[in-house]
């Protein structure tokens, strides 16, 4: 089936734990300069917490939104160092990323903490980008499809309203590498992937599955042809606002 034209193109920049703060302000005037006008695609910068508010200044009379790269299932409390959606909402998220495999691998979050932090979005109405994919072991002994339908499973359940939800597709071996998914690798996975968005919903058409892994200006364009790509989550190339600018032209094709 060719891309479905109801799906408005997504690509959010993860900033990841970059930028000191007069960076993190010129990288976003950047981005606001060559794509904060346009409205073809949805574009969301997702700096470190420290500096939401800043980026959120200079971004507010864009078409450009804010996210956060992660967040706390709970509202507030004895979490130190932790940051609630409540928090997010108020200074001006519309976005969060939640169970980026660097949170899962790195920081021990699981399946379980993926679906808390869902749910508790959903609540406050922040608009999730749910990150899942496989390790190398993983794909290399044939069990990607596998891997990303129990993460499917367990990060969607008890969900049965998908409004607002984005999913994105990231293999753990294509983050930060230089070494993308094919784009009939990825194709492959966001098919089966919107499968099983189509078991859960009738809406399941109307629901952005984005790639990340090693997205640059000079792939963009093939992987936004295949037809379940929605757009992208980038970490490396959106610290360019010329490369960052360039992947989301991609997404205007
Ligand atoms: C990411 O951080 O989600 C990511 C895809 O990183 P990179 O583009 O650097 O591979």
């Amino acid at each position: 089936m060719p891309k479905n034209p109801i799906r408005k193109p997504l690509v959010a920049a993860n900033w990841k734990m970059n930028t000191e703060r007069a960076e993190a302000a010129a990288l976003a005037k950047n981005v606001v300069d060559s794509i904060g006008r346009q409205y073809k695609v949805d574009v969301v910068l997702c700096p470190p917490y420290i500096w939401l508010h800043d980026v959120g200044m200079i971004i507010r009379d864009s078409n450009i939104s804010l996210g956060a790269q992660n967040m706390h299932w709970e509202d507030k409390g004895a979490f130190t160092g932790e940051i609630s959606s409540i928090m997010l909402k108020s200074i001006g998220c519309k976005y969060v990323i939640i169970g980026h495999s660097e949170r899962r691998q790195l920081f021990g979050e699981t399946d379980e903490n993926v679906n808390k932090k869902l749910k508790k979005a959903l609540t406050v109405v922040l608009m999730p980008i749910i990150c899942l994919g496989e390790t190398l072991e993983e794909r290399e002994s044939n069990r990607t499809a596998e891997i990303v339908t129990n993460q499917f499973r367990s990060a969607f359940d008890g969900i049965s309203d998908f409004g607002g939800i984005t999913i994105a597709y990231e293999p753990v071996w294509a983050i930060g590498t230089g070494r993308n998914a094919t784009p009939q690798q990825a194709q492959e996975v966001h098919k089966i992937l919107r499968q099983m968005l189509q078991n859960k919903t009738a809406e399941y058409e109307n629901i952005r599955i984005l790639y990340g892994g090693s997205v640059k200006p000079d792939n963009a364009a093939e992987l936004y042809k295949q037809d379940d790509i929605d757009g992208f989550l980038v970490g490396g190339a959106s610290l360019k606002a010329g490369d960052f600018a360039a992947i989301v032209q991609a997404a205007m094709i």
